[in-house]
């Protein structure tokens, strides 16, 4: 039985938990990259592969799909999806007041 909390990750861990469902964190990876292919095909559908970006839609559902695979990754590598996403925002934010851009530098081709 998972609690009931607005901490993701924590809700997450919690359905892992009630249905035995805890993976290696290599199977997990290939989980998540399978999701995003899966929001990808939604793009290269809608899009008709790019030509029309302004028609993207991607399925709600794909982009949970994904965002519990992710949420579970994070879990089964102990790392606290919270607080990466709080040094990822602090890296964006320095960058930004350094140079007025959150990227990092890397040329474009
Ligand atoms: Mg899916």
């Amino acid at each position: 039985m998972f609690c009931v909390t607005s901490d993701p990750q924590r809700r997450v861990a919690d359905f892992l938990d009630a249905n035995d469902l805890h993976a290696p964190p290599a199977y997990r990876l290939l989980d998540l990259a399978s999701e995003v292919g899966e929001l990808a095909a939604d793009a290269t559908n809608s899009t008709a592969y790019g030509s029309t970006p302004e028609n993207l839609d991607v399925n709600r559902d794909e982009l949970g799909d994904t965002l519990f695979c992710l949420y579970a990754l994070a879990e089964e590598l102990g790392v606290d999806a919270e607080a990466a996403v709080d040094e990822s925002l602090a890296k964006y934010e320095s960058r930004i007041d350094d140079s007025g851009d959150p990227g990092s530098g890397v040329p474009e081709k």
